[in-house]
This record gives C-alpha cells, structure tokens and sequence, in this order.
C-alpha cells in the first residue's frame, strides 16, 4: 500500500485505546493513519495487569465499563484473534465492616443499572472456597465472577493487525512533536518525517504524555502520569483462581494464565516519573503486603517486575472527546488504572462521535469540559 501524507484522522498513540479508536474509524470507512514513537503497545498497554471489571464505585464509570466489559468477553470473535479472555472473577476482601456494609448497599446501584452483581461472602464461605487465605481481621468479601481478564499483548495485536487489514497507516518510531493549529483549527501533526495532515481530526491518545502533547496546540488538560510497579513471580500450578484485593493496603494479586502469580500495590517510590527503571524496594513492600493475604506466597521465588504509568485525570476518570480550545482536536486518555478494560467501548464511541457526530450518553459524562465546568465524576463509595 501506498503511505499518504493525509488522511481523515491522525491518532498519536499506537496504545490500546489508539488502535481501537483507528480499527473502528477504518471499519465506517474513514482514512486513519496512527503515529507511534516507539513500537505498538511499549507505553502501558503492555505493561498492565491485564484485569477487566464491570464494578466500580460511580455510575459513570460503571456504566461505561460495563459496555467495555461485554465487548471484551466477544473481542476475540470479532477481531478474529484469540485475546486470551479468561472470567475469573474478582474478590475484594474487606477489613472493615462499614467497608464491606458500603459496598452491600452500593450493589443496589449495580443492579439498577443492569450491571451484573456480584456477591457479598461471609467469612466461612471465604475460608471454605479459598483455603489459601489468611482472614485474620477480615470482615467479608466480595465476589464479581463476571469480571476477568485477558491477555495485553494479545488484544494490542488483534486490534494492530485488524488496523493493517482495514488500510489503517500505523507508524512506528515516529513521534508526534508538534499540533499545527490555524485559524483555531487542528489541521497536521509535525514529525520527523514532515507533516501529516489530518482532514477531520487528531486524536491524542498518547497515554500520559497526552498533555505534553495539547500543550503544543495551545490546550491545557489535567493528566499527570503516575509511576506504577508490578511484578510476577515463578509459574505455579493455578490455585488462585479470583484476582483477590486487599482493601487494607490497597493491594492485589492473582495467576496469570501461565500460573505466575502476577503482584502490585500502591506503594510511593522515590523514583522519578518517567523512568521505566524498577526498584529493589517494590516488590519488597507488595510481597509483604500480599503474604500477610496469601501465606503461601512466602516460598515463592519472584521472576521479574517492570514499571509502567498511569495517566490520571483529578477525578480518576478519563477525558474523552472534542476539546472546546480547538477545533478538530479530540482526547482519548487519562485512563488511570483502567484504560484497557475500557478500550473496546472507548474505540467505538469515539469512532461514532468523529465519524458520525453522535456523542454516546455512556461517553457524554467524561468530556473535557467538565473540569472547567465543575462537572467532576464523583466517587460514590470510596473503599480503602
Ligand atoms: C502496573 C499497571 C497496571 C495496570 N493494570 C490495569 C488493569 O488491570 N486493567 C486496565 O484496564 N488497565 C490497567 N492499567 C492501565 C492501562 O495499562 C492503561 O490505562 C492503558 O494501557 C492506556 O492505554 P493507552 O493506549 O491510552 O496508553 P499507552 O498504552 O500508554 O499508549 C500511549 C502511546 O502513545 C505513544 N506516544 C506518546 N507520546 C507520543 C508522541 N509524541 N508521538 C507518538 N507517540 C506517542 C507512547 O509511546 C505509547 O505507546 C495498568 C497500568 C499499569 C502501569
């Protein structure tokens, strides 16, 4: 195929969100060309803990994620692509009793918006279910077996390769340096290799460079990139079956399809920002945090840990949409810990609005504006 120069819609980002924003614009029919910097999925989309909820703790989010969620159980089927999706549910252990009280009542919210819910367990059927628990101090759980997870690598290459096959440009090792913006429009995106032009729009779905990036088109949106760790250590024989939280330490653990058993936790390192680099007091802290949870991971040899970011908004939420500063300039990003579960909802949506001009009612509430506005998503239930 021929590399053009133009095209209806350049994306920054070859990330989860960006790929699944270009295979859906390609699939209603439009030009789309993705710049990447490095490679397809090097920022956090291959770098995450790979987990998939329908649960959260506004309505908001939980409505979107939903829509995500039910895309993910059946992506592999339409991309053609096995993404490795696997529903192993999720258990939150609670240590306090209005914690888990909290969360009986926020169930109510789930079910009114024909979310599945899960269930509240005692602490005998939790010792009965998963004997590799310690329950000294906790109060209850709760379990969400609709909730999963799939395999990173596997759903950016589907989308990537789905992309490729709809005429989608995706190129690599090319970094996006500059917005050009004339007459209060957002008309190329300079490179190193020359300007692209886009004839409808630009999407920043640059993870948590994103505001770097409006910055030069003169937009200013609130996302800071936060440094995160996690690790996985030897392959077990699978026993841990639920991804299983410790509200206390705000930790979690669960086995990757291999059997390792994949840790993080949210533990403050003196690190800076954008280093990739891992630490040695990391899995330190996220061991000890989960031990105390899961004993038996005390003989259990670490393999290897990596750094990657979350992209954060000041409500946790992401921003997506048209910004009001510029025309023809969207955002797909602020993600937070929970931008590849979203992805396949993101993508269509985002791709209906640019294409079709339809703004989704699930989308609608996570638009730009809001912090300008005052319009921040409010966390019902907070836990932790
Ligand atoms: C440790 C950890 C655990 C996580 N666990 C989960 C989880 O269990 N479930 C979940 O849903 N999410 C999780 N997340 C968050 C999730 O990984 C992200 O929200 C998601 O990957 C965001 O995808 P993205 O495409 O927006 O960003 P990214 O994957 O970061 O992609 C952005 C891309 O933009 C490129 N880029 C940046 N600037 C430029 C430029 N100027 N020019 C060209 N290209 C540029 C980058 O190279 C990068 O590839 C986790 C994240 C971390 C770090």
């Amino acid at each position: 195929m021929q590399s053009s120069r133009r095209s209806d819609y350049i994306i920054v980002g070859g990330g989860v969100v960006g790929l699944s924003i270009a295979y859906h614009l390609a699939r209603l029919g439009a030009s789309v060309i993705v710049v990447e910097r490095r490679y397809v999925g090097s920022g956090s989309s291959t770098r995450n803990a790979a987990n998939a909820r329908a649960h959260f703790f506004n309505r908001e989010a939980s409505l979107l994620a939903w829509e995500s969620l039910k895309r993910m159980y059946r992506l592999g089927r339409v991309l053609g692509y096995n993404t490795l999706f696997v529903r192993r549910g999720y258990l939150w252990l609670f240590y306090r009793e209005e914690h888990l009280e909290g969360m009986r009542s926020y169930m109510k919210t789930w079910r009114e918006l024909g979310i599945p819910e899960g269930r509240i367990l005692d602490v005998d059927e939790l010792a009965r279910r998963y004997p590799f628990l310690n329950l000294k101090g906790i109060v209850g759980g709760y379990l969400a077996d609709t909730n999963g997870r799939y395999h990173h690598d596997a759903v950016v290459r589907a989308y990537w390769k789905n992309c490729i096959k709809l005429g989608v440009q995706v190129l690599e090792y090319v970094e996006a340096e500059k917005i050009t913006v004339k007459s209060g429009r957002a008309v190329g995106v300079e490179t190193p290799v020359g300007l692209l032009e886009a004839d409808k729009a630009i999407i920043l779905a640059a993870g948590p460079w994103t505001r770097i990036l409006a910055k030069t088109a003169g937009v200013d949106l609130p996302i800071e990139p936060i440094r995160k760790e996690a690790m996985v250590t030897e392959p077990l024989k699978i026993t841990i079956r639920p991804l299983v939280i410790n509200t206390k330490v705000n930790a979690y653990a669960q086995q990757t399809l291999r059997g390792e058993v994949l840790l993080s936790s949210a533990t403050p390192l003196d690190v800076p920002t954008w280093s990739y680099q891992h630490t040695y007091q990391f899995p330190l802290r996220a061991a000890k945090a989960m031990v105390e949870t899961i004993p038996a991971l005390a003989a259990v040899n670490w393999l290897r840990q990596w750094a990657g970011h979350y992209a954060t908004t000041p409500d946790h939420n992401p921003v997506l949409g048209y910004v009001d500063e510029v025309e023809g300039l969207a955002v797909a990003s602020g993600f937070s810990g929970h931008g590849f579960m979203l992805a396949p909802a993101v993508g269509e949506y985002m791709a209906l609005l640019l294409e079709k001009g339809y703004l989704h009612p699930v989308m609608a509430p996570f638009s730009p504006g809001r912090f300008r506005e005052g319009r921040l998503i409010k966390e019902d239930l907070v836990i932790g």
